[in-house]
């Protein structure tokens, strides 16, 4: 009979081993490291994985992810709304942003288009883009996805 990890530090591996990129090894890591944690350590994990998911939604308008709807970058009235920049992806829009030199609002797709793998318009926001677009606000487009079909 092989040794096998008490119950609940089983379930934590097999729930971490669900993410992205991390294998059984790395998971057990992770799990031990939690272990040993300071007990507000690891409800202020538990805490901030709930949060993300009762409060964060896309804004209405640019389908960034959001706490607060619209959004902080649509909400600014700094912002200059003539100018649009078309992203893939949340992740492009904070590059963007931390970069600092972009003034304009954004469009987040959330994904790219891709017929080989079943991603068409309708998979992403591209009809309320057109939508945004025949407001008749914007006046410059910026694609600022990566190349693609
Ligand atoms: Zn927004």
């Amino acid at each position: 009979m092989t040794v096998q990890h008490a119950q609940p530090i089983g379930r934590l591996i097999q729930e971490l081993t669900k993410l992205p990129g991390i294998g059984e090894k790395t998971a057990s890591r992770l799990a031990m490291h939690i272990l040993r944690a300071a007990k507000e350590d690891a409800q202020g994990l538990a805490r901030a994985i709930l949060e993300v998911k009762e409060k964060i939604r896309f804004c209405s308008r640019c389908f960034n992810l959001t706490d607060q709807d619209p959004c902080r970058v649509c909400q600014d009235p700094k912002r200059n709304r003539e100018i649009l920049c078309v992203v893939s992806g949340p992740e492009d829009l904070i590059a963007l942003e931390k970069s600092g030199g972009f003034r304009g609002v954004y469009h987040v797709l959330h994904g790219v288009l891709s017929p080989l793998e079943g991603v068409g318009p309708k998979d992403l926001r591209v009809s309320e883009l057109l939508s945004r677009l025949q407001g008749g606000e914007v006046k410059e487009v910026i694609l600022a996805t990566n190349p693609s079909v």
